[in-house]
C-alpha cells in the first residue's frame, strides 16, 4: 500500500465513523461483560461466551452471580455494592486470581479489570477478564489434587513408602512409621523394615520382593504379611502394594503403599472357620453315605451267606450229611461272597471315576502356595522352618491335590503341637524338599516336634476312620495317601523318628 493511499483512506480520518460499536465490542480478543448495578449481565462478547462455555446470547440477562462458585457469592454481593458506591476503574486478581464458574461446572481462574460506565443514566460496570497466569493455575490444581490425595490417603489409612533400592533405605510417611512402631523418623533402613515382619512371613516377602525386582517381570509387588509393632508388640495384618522403577534394567526405586487389613482378616478368619465347620460336616456326611452305600452292597450277600452257612452247619451237626445239600449251600456262599466283592469293586470304580489333570510342577512353588493358604487360615502359633532345595526337577502331578496333601500334613502337625501344649516359641514345623536323583523322584518331608505317636497308634493312622481327636473323622491321612498314589508317588510315616511326627511323600519327575 502506498503512502498516498493511506492519506486518502477515509477510515483513518474518522476510524469510528460508520462502525457498529457492538461489532467492536464483540471483536475484542479479551472477554468482556457489561453488568448493571443489580448484578445482571447486559452484554457479553464472543470471547466471554467462549471462556464461560455459553452459546450466543445465553449470557445476556443472566445474574452475574451464576458465574461465581456458590462459596464466593456472598463475598461477591458485598463487593458489587461497594463498587457502585465508589465506582472507579480498578484491576483485580493481580496474580492471585479469582475463581469463576463455567457453564459445565468447571472452575476458571481469571484476573479481572473493572471500568465504571454510565448507560442511559444508570450505572454499569464493564468487566474484562483475563485467564490467570497458567503456572499459578497449575500450582493451584496441583495443590488441590495433593490435598485430595492426602484426604483420601488418610481416609483409607494408607501408609506410603519409597524404597531407594541402591542405598537400602526406605523413605516413609507417619502412618507407616506408626504401623511399624518405628521411632527412627521417616527414613528407615530396609533391615529395620524387614525386622518388623513376622518371622514366618519374612521369607515369602523376600521372595515376592525379589520377583518384583526382576527386570524381566512386571515390577509389581502385592503381598499380605504380619507386622509386629516395635512399640506395642501387637501383631497386625498388612497389605503391601508397590511398583518397582527400573533404570537401564536395574531396580532403582520401589514406591507404594501399605494398609492395615486386620478387619478384613478377621472377617476372612470367621469365614474360614465357618467353611472348616461346613467341611467337617460335609466329610461326616460323605463318610456316613459311603458307609451306608457299602452296607447296602454287602447286606444281601452277607445275609444269604449267613443263611447258606447255617444250612450247611445244621446238616453237618445232624450227622446225616446230605452232600448235595451241603455242596449247594457252600457253592451259594462262594457265589454270594464273589458277588459282594464285585459289588464293592464296582462301587469303588464308580466313586473313583473322573480323570486327574496333571501338569509339570515346581514342588517348591506348591509348598509356598500351601503356606500362604495355611497362613491365611491362621493355623496356630509355631515357627516354620523351610529347607527347599533350589533347582529341583519338575514333578508331574495335580497341583490342587498336592497342595491339599501338604496342607493336611501341616494341619495335623499344628493340631498335634497345640494338643501337646508345646511352648509357642519352641513349636516348630519343618518342611523340606529334596531331589532323590537315583529314584527319579522329589521327596517332601513335613515334620513337627509335637508328641508323635505311640507304637499302637502308628499302625492304624492310615486306616480310614481312625482318629484320636474328639472331632476328627480319620480320613485325612488315608485321602492324602490315596492322592499321592494317584499321582504316582508314595506317602509314609517315619516310624524311627521319635521327636515328634515326620511324614514323607515322593512324586516322580515330570521327565525321567
Ligand atoms: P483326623 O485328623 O481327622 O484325626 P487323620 O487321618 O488326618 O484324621 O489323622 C489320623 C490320626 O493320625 C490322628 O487322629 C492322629 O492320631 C494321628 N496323627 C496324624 N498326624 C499326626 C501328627 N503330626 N502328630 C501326631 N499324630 C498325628
Amino acid at each position: 500500500m502506498h503512502d498516498t493511499d493511506l492519506d486518502t483512506d477515509s477510515t483513518l480520518a474518522d476510524p469510528l465513523s460508520g462502525m457498529d460499536l457492538y461489532e467492536l465490542f464483540d471483536a475484542l480478543p479479551d472477554a468482556l461483560l457489561l453488568v448493571n448495578d443489580r448484578g445482571r449481565v447486559l452484554l457479553a462478547n464472543s470471547a466471554a461466551q467462549h471462556i464461560f462455555g455459553y452459546g450466543e446470547n445465553e449470557l445476556c440477562k443472566l445474574e452475574v452471580e451464576m458465574l461465581i462458585p456458590s462459596r464466593f457469592r456472598e463475598h461477591h454481593r458485598s463487593y458489587l455494592n461497594a463498587f457502585f458506591i465508589h465506582p472507579q476503574k480498578r484491576a483485580m486478581g493481580d496474580g492471585r486470581g479469582l475463581v469463576l464458574l463455567r457453564q459445565d461446572g468447571q472452575e476458571l481462574m481469571v484476573d479481572i479489570g473493572l471500568s465504571p460506565i454510565t448507560l442511559q443514566g444508570s450505572s454499569c460496570v464493564l468487566v474484562s477478564l483475563h485467564p490467570a497466569n497458567r503456572r499459578h493455575q497449575a500450582e493451584q490444581a496441583l495443590r488441590t489434587s495433593e490435598e485430595r490425595l492426602l484426604l483420601a490417603k488418610e481416609a483409607a489409612g494408607l501408609g506410603i513408602f519409597d524404597y531407594d533400592c541402591h542405598r537400602g533405605v526406605i523413605h516413609c510417611d507417619k502412618r507407616l512409621c506408626e504401623l511399624w512402631g518405628s521411632e527412627a523418623g521417616e527414613v528407615m533402613t530396609h533391615e529395620a523394615f524387614l525386622a518388623a515382619i513376622h518371622s514366618n512371613d519374612r521369607l515369602p516377602y523376600q521372595v515376592a520382593l525379589e520377583k518384583a525386582m526382576n527386570p524381566e517381570g512386571d515390577g509389581r509387588l502385592h503381598m499380605e504379611f504380619r507386622v509386629i509393632n516395635a512399640i506395642d508388640n501387637i501383631e497386625r495384618w498388612i497389605v503391601i502394594l508397590g511398583r518397582v522403577h527400573f533404570e537401564s534394567g536395574v531396580a532403582k526405586r520401589l514406591v507404594g503403599i501399605v494398609r492395615d487389613i486386620a478387619e478384613r482378616k478377621m472377617l476372612e478368619k470367621n469365614l474360614l472357620a465357618q467353611r472348616a465347620e461346613a467341611e467337617t460336616f460335609f466329610g461326616q456326611q460323605v463318610a456316613v453315605r459311603t458307609a451306608s452305600a457299602i452296607a447296602h452292597q454287602l447286606n444281601s450277600p452277607l445275609t444269604a451267606i449267613s443263611i447258606y452257612s447255617e444250612v450247611a452247619l445244621r446238616a453237618v451237626q445232624s450227622g446225616s450229611i446230605d452232600s448235595d445239600k451241603v455242596k449247594h449251600a457252600l457253592e451259594s456262599c462262594v457265589t454270594q461272597a464273589q458277588f459282594a466283592g464285585r459289588s464293592l469293586h464296582e462301587l469303588l470304580a464308580f466313586l473313583q471315576k473322573g480323570e486327574t489333570k496333571t501338569e509339570a510342577l515346581n514342588i517348591n512353588e506348591v509348598v509356598m502356595a500351601a503356606l500362604a493358604y495355611a497362613r491365611d487360615e491362621g493355623s496356630g502359633e509355631f515357627t516354620l522352618s523351610l529347607d527347599l532345595q533350589p533347582d529341583l526337577p519338575t514333578v508331574r502331578a495335580n497341583r490342587m491335590q498336592i497342595q491339599k496333601v501338604i496342607l493336611n500334613l501341616m494341619k495335623n502337625a499344628a493340631e498335634a503341637i497345640q494338643v501337646a501344649n508345646v511352648n509357642a516359641s519352641a513349636a516348630t514345623i519343618a518342611i523340606r524338599t529334596e531331589n532323590l536323583v537315583e529314584k527319579s523322584v522329589v521327596m517332601v518331608t513335613v515334620q513337627d516336634n509335637g508328641p508323635g505317636f505311640d507304637q499302637e497308634t502308628v499302625k492304624h493312622i492310615f486306616e480310614p476312620f481312625f482318629t484320636t481327636k474328639p472331632t476328627g473323622i480319620g480320613i485325612g491321612l488315608p485321602i492324602c495317601r490315596a492322592l499321592v498314589e494317584a499321582n504316582g508317588g508314595y506317602l509314609w510315616v517315619d516310624t524311627d523318628y521319635h521327636q515328634g511326627a515326620r511324614f514323607h511323600f515322593t512324586l516322580p519327575f515330570a521327565q525321567s
